[in-house]
């Protein structure tokens, strides 16, 4: 069982940025393995708090995370896999972006600067009907693609980035500071350990530019609400060649007029009148398939009595399985009776006998002495 990312924090579920950073920079400082070198637990400790702020300092991750818990991470099932972890992202990063400067020294640097590009997620919304039949939607994705003029390199065509002379390529000069040696992020290059003299004019030296993308995606029969998917590399470009990001697709469900949805039954409520219920009858409901099916009612049916329609409820994803549909039978009680409505009724009332109500007669009497034997 995985510790929850804002208890591993310490912080509430509405920290700001502010709050993550601080709680994350302690803790780090805390389980730093520099530290409490051979202390195992330490280590772990140290991972755990990483992987939270990682997730939680993005607000993409840490929206589908508030949703989805760890789940929204975890691979297999829909589309698999999870946010970051691929290329050169990942928590190394992060651990550099803030610790780069204070702690100095031994990382490893991206070579040339290069930075997957972030996850992108996009909100579907799609009708009981397409998620019956399945269907393939086009989307347009605004994103950030590899700058075809420069590669993704964000150097000029025909030049090359040159070696940083700040730092010698490294990425990392050092300073002294009282007793201290302390390597910091070259403020030249950044540490990207290169410059890039002739920038792209395309891209301003970027390395990708912004477009909008249209892309079609598949969404299979039978899907659910709430359910993810994920497009490896679809997401944004990565940074001077870096490896793309995945784009996310979270399909909810529109609500139906009158079917309810759960798995893969669907349920009706249908209102009879009351001489139908007594007397017995007959409906036709529509179904999802395009089709009408016919519903008998027997006479003395009761309210909230469920019939079955056998697979005409939802396609099973991935399956060739149908659920069920189920009528639910709500009797209407009469109203805004007429003289000669009221005389019927009171008619029927008085040569009613207590083979009709079998429920309902001598209820009150029988809760009566109940209640009246507790007490005794
Ligand atoms: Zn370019
Ligand atoms: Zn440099």
């Amino acid at each position: 069982m995985k510790a929850d990312y804002y208890e591993t924090l310490g912080v509430g579920k509405g920290a700001d940025e502010k709050e993550l950073k601080s709680a994350f920079r302690k803790l780090a400082m805390q389980f730093h393995p520099d530290k409490n070198p051979g202390d195992a637990n330490a280590e772990h400790k140290f991972k755990e708090i990483g992987e939270a702020y990682e997730t939680l300092k993005d607000p993409q991750k840490r929206a589908a995370y508030d949703r989805f818990g760890h789940a929204a991470f975890e691979n297999g099932g829909m589309g698999g896999g999870g946010f970051g972890g691929g290329g050169s992202g990942g928590f190394a990063d992060i651990f550099e972006d803030i610790f780069g400067e204070m702690m100095g020294g031994g990382r490893q640097r991206r070579s040339g600067g290069r930075e997957r590009g972030a996850d992108l997620r996009y909100n579907m919304e799609i009708t009981l009907e397409e998620a019956y039949a399945g269907k393939t939607a086009q989307i347009h994705v605004p994103t950030s693609i590899t700058c075809d003029e420069c590669s993704g390199s964000g150097a000029k065509p025909g030049t090359q980035p040159v070696t940083c002379g700040t730092c010698g390529g490294s990425g990392r000069v050092r300073a002294a500071q009282g007793f201290f040696s302390i390597e910091r992020t070259c403020p030249t290059c950044h540490g990207r350990g290169q410059i890039i003299k002739d920038p792209c004019s395309k891209c301003s030296g970027q390395g990708r530019i912004t477009e909008e993308r249209a892309l079609s995606v598949n969404i299979p029969a039978g899907i659910e609400d709430g359910t993810r998917i994920r497009l490896t590399g679809e997401g944004e470009a990565g940074l001077r060649g870096g490896p793309s990001g995945d784009l996310y697709i979270f399909l909810s469900l529109k609500p139906h007029e009158f079917f309810q949805r759960d798995g893969a039954d669907l349920y009706c409520k249908v209102p009879i009148s009351m001489t139908t219920a007594a007397l017995g009858g007959q409906f036709e409901v529509a179904t999802l398939d395009g089709t009408q099916t016919r519903v008998k009612i027997p006479e003395g049916t009761q309210n909230a009595k469920q019939f079955r329609l056998k697979g005409k409820g939802m396609p099973v994803l991935r399956q060739p399985a149908m659920g069920d549909l189920y009528i639910q039978i709500a009797i209407e009680t009469p109203q805004n009776l007429n003289k000669k409505q009221r005389e019927l009724l009171e008619e029927f009332e008085r040569v009613s006998s207590q083979d009709n109500s079998p429920q309902s007669t001598g209820f009150f009497s029988r809760m009566k002495d109940f209640f009246e034997g507790l007490s005794e």
